[in-house]
Order: structure tokens, then sequence, then C-alpha cells
């Protein structure tokens, strides 16, 4: 019998807020355990909650950007349960009307383009952190850490749509995407601001009833998410084959053996004891509001890679790795103001300024050519004072030095020759020394050609106009 996986993924996505969801705490990464806290997220009775505007705009952002239906009403919800980093013994979410629904993405590859629904957002706040080992200040144990509590999460719940683990990164990569473009998340997935929970399982090919899912709990890169679903997809189809069931539940993924382990039973939603939270008032959003976020949303990684190829006329593949991140994209349109050549451009940044990055590690937006810079360089080689070649040396000084290139180029002497008589005098000089090829091309074999290119070029230190270097070239070697 043949399997058909289906998978659906639901994303945690961490808000770039200043401060908590419902609180003016600080939601900043790495402070001394405790120390952003107040009554409201330490969970102290009587405390009461107020909800971050911040939040709201974002999630819209987030809902707009995924094609969803923003809620004119929604409300927050409890969900009841106990952990010890949970103080309230329940977590603030949304339930029956969350803010976001009946969105999609489309997603490319292999399979052509694919719609995966989105079956709703909702906002929510974080649980604390259990910290076991060596708890500062404690010494050995468990401590309980309540700094994170309280942080504002995007709930992103994709339908049932997945067909392979191949669709499934290439939901999340689009969906990572999306939220660091619109600047709602900073898409660190080590550190947590953007995780994953797989939802997977298997039926027979031609079935149209779902099997049985399994979830895998908070998997924390692409590539992690591709091992596990695959490991998973794996272990089910063998338990079935093998006469077993597979039964609902919520596993964990071992990075270090690549398998998916029963961490416990999967609750149902009546477990949680969903019930409106009484501390907080419905959520109104104006359609004005709607408007006016909608207003303010920055061109998303889709349409831009559109108008790259079409108005641009770049190929697919420019686009697509240009319009990668928000930064690159915008680095490369700031050169673009200044120098409307999108091809060559684009070669140059996905070229040297792209291997310079990853030689030093830096991120674009630190990049020491400035756009500024990098424009002043290609009018240099369209105007012909340097060529192509020596262009990347001047390129590296710039790297290094940060100077501007015509300065470089003054001061270094790499202004090419395109003077005539002196490309002559050098072309005599290669032909005199080496007669034997002379010989050689007029006797037919044109392709020693390519070596005299080569040596004029040498002798001239690369400075040598290459097109008048091959029309003069050939006119001698002609006779
Ligand atoms: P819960 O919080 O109980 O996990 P949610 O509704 O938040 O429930 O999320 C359920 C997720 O599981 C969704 O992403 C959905 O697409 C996915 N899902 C539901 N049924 C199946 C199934 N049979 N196989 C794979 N994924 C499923
Ligand atoms: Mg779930
Ligand atoms: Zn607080």
């Amino acid at each position: 019998m043949k399997f058909q996986p289906v998978i659906g993924l639901e994303v945690h996505v961490q808000l770039l807020t200043n401060t908590k969801i419902f609180c003016g705490c600080s939601t900043k990464f790495g402070a001394s355990p405790n120390s952003q806290t107040c009554p409201v997220c330490l969970g102290l009775p009587g405390a009461l909650p107020v909800l971050n505007r911040k939040v709201v705009e974002f999630a819209i952002r987030a809902g707009l950007a995924t094609n969803c239906t923003i809620a004119e009403k929604s409300v927050f919800a409890r969900k009841n349960y106990f952990y010890p980093d949970l103080p309230k013994g329940y977590q603030i979410s949304q339930y029956e009307l969350p803010i976001c629904t009946a969105g999609h993405l489309d997603i490319e590859g292999e399979w052509g383009t694919k719609r995966i629904g989105i079956t709703r957002i909702h906002m929510e706040e974080d649980a604390g952190k259990l910290v076991h080992g060596d708890v500062p200040g404690l010494g050995s144990g468990s401590g309980v850490d309540l700094n994170r509590a309280c942080t504002p999460l995007l709930e992103v719940v994709s339908e049932p749509d997945l067909r392979s683990a191949d669709e499934a990164v290439a939901y999340l990569r689009k969906l990572h995407q999306i939220v660091v473009y619109l600047g709602i998340c900073d898409g660190n997935m080590e550190e947590g601001s953007f995780r994953c929970d797989a939802n997977v399982s298997v039926m027979p090919v031609g079935s149209t009833t779902f099997g049985t899912r399994a979830e895998i709990k908070n998997v924390n890169s692409f590539r992690f998410v591709k091992q596990a679903i695959e490991y998973e997809i794996e272990r089910q189809i063998d338990l079935i084959e093998e006469g077993g069931k597979v039964v609902q539940e919520t596993r964990l993924f071992d990075p270090n053996s690549g398998m998916t382990r029963s961490m416990r039973g999967k609750e149902e939603a009546h477990d949680y004891r969903y019930f409106p939270d009484p501390d907080l008032v419905p959520l109104v959003i104006s359609p004005d509001w709607v408007e006016e976020v909608e207003l303010s949303l920055p061109e998303l990684p889709d349409l831009k890679r559109k108008r790259y190829q079409e108005e641009l006329e770049l190929p697919a593949y420019d686009a697509e790795v240009l319009t990668a991140s928000r930064e690159l994209a915008e680095y490369f349109e700031a050169c673009l103001a200044l120098y409307p050549q999108a091809k060559p451009l684009a070669n140059w940044v996905m070229g040297e300024v792209t291997r310079g990055l990853n030689d030093s590690g830096l991120a674009i937006t630190a990049c020491p050519v400035t756009p500024q810079r990098l424009a002043e360089l290609l009018k240099l080689i369209d105007a012909g004072t340097i060529s192509g070649k020596i262009a990347k040396t001047v390129f590296d000084e710039m790297w290094q030095t940060g100077q501007e290139p015509a300065k470089i180029v003054a001061d270094k002497g790499l202004v090419q020759v395109s003077d005539t008589g002196e490309i002559e005098r050098i072309i005599d000089e290669v032909m005199a020394a080496n007669q034997g090829q002379v010989e050689e091309f007029r006797g037919g074999k044109e392709k020693v050609f390519g070596f005299f290119v080569g040596q004029v070029m040498r002798a001239s230190k690369g400075k040598a106009n290459p097109a008048l270097v091959n029309e003069l070239l050939l006119k001698k070697l002609k006779g």
C-alpha cells in the first residue's frame, strides 16, 4: 500500500514590541531572571491585564499580508492548564473569535505554485521559562524565570494542505520571510522568535479521510522541520504496515538522533476549558484602522519579485535572490536609484557584494561599500575609465578602506588604457616575443588568439581596454 502524508503547521511568531502584551514590562532578551516582571506578568491575584495596542497592529499586519479577513470583533480567552512557568494557571489566548481568519499563502517549488490555506492567526501571551541545572543565584536545582511570561506571540495555524516535508519547509520559509519583511518579528529561530509545531499524519493514497495526527513540538530550524517531518512520516507508515495504529500525541524532535519521541498524549481542545477572559473586553477593530495599517505595509516579497521580473526585466533567479531579504532588496534599490541599469547592478550585488558579505560575515546593513560608492564604481566602468576586471580590484580596495572609487583609481594609477598607440606598442612586443604562435595563427590555428589577448592584458597589468585589444590584435595578427 502507498501512503500520502498530510501536514499542517502551527507557527509561533514572537512579536518585536518593546513591551509585553498585557503589561508595560520590557521584552528585551537576556536580562537577569525575573528582572522584567510586574504583578500582571507574575500572575498575582487581582492584577489586571491591559492590551498592548502595538500587538494588535502587528496582528493586523500579519493578517493582511497573508490574505486573511480581519475580524471586527475578536475575543481573548483563557486556556487553562497547569505548568510551573505559567503562574496564573491559564494562558491568555484567542479561541472562538481570533483576530484573523481564512487566509492563504502561495508556495512555489517542483509542484508548481500551490495555495496553502491559513485557518487562523491569533494573539496570545508566551509562558515563562524553566531553568534546570545551575540556576543563577540559587546554585544547582530548577528555577522559574518569568521575564518571557506575557511576551506577545502570534500563532499562525495552517490548513492541513501540505503534502510533503519540502512543501512544509517552503511554506515556513515564505511565512518567515513575510513576518521579517513586515518588521513584526526578528525571525531569529535559534532564540525561538519563530518556531513551529508540525502536525503529521498519513493516509492510503486515494483516501479522503485523514489519518490520526501526531504533533511535533517546537522545531526551531528549517532543516530540523524537514528532518522531523520525514522521520515522522516513515515512522507512521512503518507502524501501520506492522499492523499498529498511530495515536494522537505530542512528540519531540531530537536533532542529535534525527528521531521524534513521544512526550505526552495530545490533549483535546475541551481539556483546556476555554472561556472568554472576563478581564479583557472584546476587541473591536474599526475598518479605518485596518485601512491605515494596509497603507503602511511594505512591498511584500512576492510582489517585489514580480516587479523585478516585469519592470526591471531581471531573470527569475536574480529576482528571487535579490528579494530574499528586505535589507538586500533595499540595498539593491538604493543602488538602482543612482545607477538605473538593473542587470549589471544585479550581477554586482549577487556577485562581489554577496561574496564580500559571506567572506566577512557581515550583514548587508553593515556593508562597507555603500550604494553610493557601488553606483560610482559602475559609472566608472561605463565611462571607460576602468575595465570590469580592474573594477573588481577597486571594489576590494573600497571594501577595505571605504574610499571613493575615483580616488582609488587615481591613486593606484588604474585608469584604463584606451590609447591606440600604446596598445599597439604592447601588441608589437608580445608578437615579437611569440613568433611561433604568430605563425600558428596565420597557419589557421585561430585558437591561439585567446593566448595573445591574455598576454597583452597581462603586459598592460589588466589596464588595456579589452575591446580595443581584441580589435587591434586581430588586425595585426592577420598582418
Ligand atoms: P491544536 O492546538 O489542538 O494542535 P489547532 O487547531 O491549533 O489544534 O492546530 C491543528 C493543526 O493540525 C492545524 O495546523 C491543522 O492543519 C493540522 N491538522 C489537523 N488535522 C490533521 C491531520 N489529520 N493531519 C495532519 N495535520 C492535521
Ligand atoms: Mg497544536
Ligand atoms: Zn509585567
